[in-house]
């Protein structure tokens, strides 16, 4: 159901409508972008303010959708298990996606025959210690020299301010575990917690009624920020390899592994579901943030497509912040794009190393513009590779970022939909037994 009428036809009305009325955003932002830069980047207002109203609604969606869907559990070892679940599928598809990158660079090639020289202080990276351990240190308890906090926050709030989505996860996690634990007792709490929810979901309906002339704003503005056709088509050409490989790795993954996944593990149409959560798919186009999208992938995933929000309110908000198969397949791509370049043969074991860094760099890439090419750094440090090739893919990545946070979001989308069913599976059987 979109916008809570009584009529499901006009409710799929309103829909269709919504889904074309962003299409057409999306291509007039192109269009008046290309040819009018300087006129396109007045437009940014409208993007700005739709922005902003999305991000201000992630902290209490994300908060509230967790302790709703924890404490719904009505068994803490189902916390377990679905966790358990989640998190293999999660691992397991952002693994599917660093091995495609890897394996469509080397065949293609993009950065073959080029032969770039190597920076001359790139040999300092040679002695560095190993990356993995210092990002996975970072990852759980934070760089306090940099006020950053790990996946343990010592002041919630300062998360909150921050908008340090892991944190938050984490607390609303084990706070929703404590109230479930307290059994009758919480009960009217939860429930005032659940109309908190139902609240913040409503917004997030009525903000898509601005949601096409934001959409339009982010997009237009963005291309004309990058000097319309003129100034960015150039630089798509010129790593148009490059680009090519990355997208093809994208449409791949997006449209044969995930859909395979979702038809036999989810039992569900890919076409159907994709229909579901077009709006967020098309949000991600023209935010580039997974965050930023949250509360219209789980409005999509839960009204649209009907998954439980126990399962949604649970997979949805953990996947916007490490589950990230496009950013799996970029980094993969990129590190060795650039290795190509600079005519670096890597060896097995460092391809391998790549494999184990590219993952560690998708789950630790926040669900905001342009985080991939950032934790990036991580996978050349790994594999001694000069941190300046990042600048050679630079001019383009606000572009690819784009096509690979709609995939972000379609793997998160897919996921919910697989836990959701083994999660009912399960139930069925356990009630057949009791
Ligand atoms: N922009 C991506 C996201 O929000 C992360 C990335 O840069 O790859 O999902």
């Amino acid at each position: 159901m979109f916008f809570k009428n009584k009529n499901s036809d006009s409710n799929s009305g309103n829909a269709n409508t919504l889904l074309i009325s962003i299409v057409i955003a999306i291509v007039l932002g192109f269009v008046v972008g290309g040819i009018f830069p300087k006129l396109a980047i007045k437009f940014s207002i409208f993007g700005e303010i739709f922005l902003n109203i999305l991000m201000m609604l992630v902290v209490p969606m994300v908060v509230l959708s967790m302790l709703v869907g924890i404490s719904k559990l009505d068994n803490l070892r189902n916390l377990g298990k679905i966790g358990s679940k989640t998190l293999v599928y999660y691992l397991s598809t952002t693994a599917i996606s660093v091995c495609l990158g890897i394996v469509l660079v080397n065949l293609i090639q993009p950065g073959s025959g080029l032969n770039i020289d190597l920076p001359e202080n790139s040999n300092q990276y040679i002695n560095e210690s190993t990356a993995i351990s210092e990002t996975l240190k970072q990852l759980i308890v934070g760089d306090p020299e940099k006020e950053q906090q790990g996946l343990i926050a010592y002041n919630l709030f300062l998360a909150m301010a921050k908008m340090d989505i892991l944190p938050l996860i984490i607390f609303s996690l084990f706070f929703g575990a404590a109230l479930s634990s307290l059994g009758k007792k919480a009960r009217r709490a939860i429930e005032f917690l659940s109309v908190l929810n139902d609240g913040v979901m409503q917004l997030v309906n009525w903000v898509m009624y601005i949601a096409p002339l934001g959409i339009f704003g982010l997009v237009t503005a963005r291309i004309g920020k990058a000097g319309g056709y003129e100034g960015f088509l150039p630089e798509l050409l010129s790593l148009g390899k490059f680009s090519l490989t990355v997208l093809l790795g994208l449409s791949i993954h997006a449209l044969v592994v995930l859909c395979v996944l979702l038809w036999f593990l989810g039992k569900r149409n890919p076409i159907t579901y994709a229909k579901g959560v077009a709006t967020a798919l098309m949000n991600a186009f023209s935010t580039a943030s997974s965050t930023a999208t949250l509360p219209l992938t789980l409005q999509g995933v839960q009204q649209q497509n009907k998954i439980s929000e126990k399962t949604s309110n649970f997979v949805l908000p953990l996947g916007a912040t490490i589950n990230m198969d496009g950013t799996a397949i970029y980094e993969a791509v990129a590190a060795i794009f650039i290795a190509q370049l600079y005519g670096l043969d890597l060896s097995f074991a460092q391809q391998a190393v790549i494999f184990l860094t590219a993952t560690l760099a998708a789950i630790g890439a926040a669900g905001i513009p342009e985080a991939g090419l950032v934790t990036m750094v991580i996978v050349l440090k790994a594999v001694h590779l000069p941190i300046e090739g990042i600048g050679l893919i630079l001019t383009i990545d606000w572009l690819l970022d784009r096509f690979r946070t709609t995939v972000n979001v379609w793997g998160d989308s897919v996921g919910a939909a697989i836990i959701e069913r083994y999660e009912n599976k399960k139930t069925t059987s356990e009630e057949m037994v009791s």
